[in-house]
C-alpha cells in the first residue's frame, strides 16, 4: 500500500507526514526527527539484502503457544496474477543460526509450535558469507529447528509445487515434530491456465508433488489454494479444477474468485473476461465440493487418537478446549485437567467439515 499509494496518501489526502516501507526502518529516527520540522518525506524502497534477522518481533494477540518466524523475504516467482515479486523484491534468505535462536527462544519463553514463514519456502537458501560452500537449504533448515527440542512443532508455509523437494518429505517423515501437513497451492486444474498463471509447473507435476508426498508421508493432510475465474477460464477449464479435487481430496481449501490487481503481469497482459456472475457461480461450485471432501476427511479420523497441543479454551464455549494436531486439524474437547501449551492425547468422536470434536483419554 505504501509502495502504490504514497503520493495520494501525502499530497492529496494530507493524513500522514511519512510514507515508508518496511525497509526503511532503520532510518525512523532520523525521518520522525524530518517530520517533526515539517518536512514531509517517502520512503519505500526495497533493500536486496535486509532480512530482519536480528529484529525479535513484540508477538501481540499470540496465544503463547504458536508463533511465526520469519525464514526469508521476497519471492523470485513471477505468477501473472501477483503483485509480490514487485513489492517485496527478489528472494533473500536469513541466517540459519539467527532462525535457531529465535526458535529455541520462543521454546524457553514456553511457545510449543512454530511456524517457518515464507512466500515459497522450499527455495530457502542460505549461504555463508566466508564460505560459500557452506549453504544450508530448506530441508536443513527444517532439521536444525526440529533438533531443538522434540517438544517443539514445526509447520511451515507456503510450499511451491515447483520447489517442494523429496529431500524436505524425507526431513518431515524422519521428525516426529515436523507436522504432517502440507499446504500445496494447485491455483488451477487446467495446463493452459496455469501456464498462463506462470505457476512454472503443469498438472502431471502437480500430481506427481502430491504422490510424492502422501508415499513418503503417509500420515500427511494436505491443503490448497484456488482461484476461480482466472482470464479466459472456460468451463472446461474450470471442470478440470474440480477433477483435480475430486482426486486429491483436500483436507482443506483456500478459495477465491480472480480479481485483477493493479501492476500485475495479468492485468498487463490479459483481459479479465470472466464475468463476475460466472466467477461466483464457479467458486460456489469449487467451496461446495471442498466442503463435501473436508467432511468426507474429517469422518475418517472418528475413532481415532490424536496428540492435541492446547491452544486455550474453544471460541464456543468456556467449558472446552481447542487445540490442534498435527494435521492442523482444530479438534475441541471437554475441559480436563491440562492447560494452554500442554499436549494431550484426545479420541475424536464427532465431526463437522471444519472442525473435530473429541474427548481427552487419560
Ligand atoms: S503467488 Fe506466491 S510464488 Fe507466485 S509470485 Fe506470488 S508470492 Fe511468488
Amino acid at each position: 500500500m505504501a509502495e502504490r499509494l504514497k503520493h495520494k496518501l501525502l499530497e492529496e489526502e494530507q493524513i500522514v507526514d511519512l510514507v515508508l516501507g518496511p525497509d526503511a526502518y532503520r532510518l525512523l529516527p532520523a525521518l520522525v526527527k524530518q517530520a517533526e520540522s515539517g518536512q514531509k518525506g517517502i520512503n519505500v524502497l526495497l533493500s536486496r539484502e535486509e532480512t530482519y534477522a536480528d529484529i525479535n518481533p513484540v508477538r501481540l494477540n499470540s496465544n503463547g503457544v504458536s508463533a511465526f518466524i520469519s525464514i526469508m523475504r521476497g519471492c523470485n516467482n513471477m505468477c501473472s496474477f501477483c503483485v509480490v515479486p514487485f513489492t517485496r523484491g527478489r528472494e533473500r534468505s536469513r541466517d540459519p543460526e539467527s532462525i535457531v535462536d529465535e526458535a529455541r527462544a520462543l521454546f524457553d519463553k514456553g511457545y510449543r509450535e512454530i511456524t517457518l514463514l515464507g512466500q515459497n519456502v522450499d527455495s530457502y537458501k542460505w549461504s555463508s558469507e566466508n564460505d560459500l560452500k557452506q549453504t544450508v537449504n530448506f530441508a536443513g533448515l527444517l532439521k536444525a529447528v526440529a533438533q531443538i527440542n522434540p517438544k517443539l512443532r514445526i509447520r511451515f508455509s507456503t510450499s511451491h509445487p515447483k520447489d517442494m523437494s523429496d529431500e524436505v518429505l524425507y526431513a518431515m517423515a524422519e521428525y516426529d515434530n515436523i507436522c504432517k501437513y502440507i499446504h500445496l497451492p494447485i491455483q488451477s486444474g487446467s495446463t493452459r491456465l496455469l501456464n498462463k498463471m506462470n505457476r512454472t509447473y503443469d498438472l502431471p507435476w502437480y500430481m506427481q508433488r502430491i504422490a510424492a508426498i502422501r508415499k513418503i508421508v503417509p500420515q500427511v493432510a494436505i491443503s490448497t489454494d484456488i482461484i476461480a475465474g482466472f482470464c479466459s477460464e472456460t468451463e472446461a477449464d474450470h471442470q478440470q479444477t474440480l477433477q483435480v479435487m475430486e482426486s486429491v481430496r483436500y483436507e482443506m481449501a483456500y478459495m477465491f474468485f480472480y480479481s485483477e490487481r493493479p501492476g500485475t503481469q495479468a492485468e498487463k497482459k490479459f483481459k479479465d473476461d470472466v464475468p463476475e456472475a460466472v466467477k461466483k457461480q464457479r467458486l460456489a461450485e469449487i467451496i461446495r465440493l471442498q466442503q463435501q471432501h473436508s467432511f468426507e476427511r474429517n469422518k475418517k479420523d472418528i475413532g481415532q487418537v490424536f496428540e492435541v497441543l492446547v491452544e486455550g479454551p474453544s471460541k464456543k464455549s468456556d467449558q472446552e478446549f481447542a487445540g490442534r494436531n498435527s494435521q492442523n486439524k482444530m479438534i475441541v474437547f471437554p475441559k480436563k485437567q491440562c492447560r494452554a501449551g500442554d499436549y494431550v492425547q484426545v479420541k475424536v468422536l464427532d465431526c463437522t467439515a471444519a472442525t473435530l470434536i473429541g474427548k481427552m483419554i487419560d
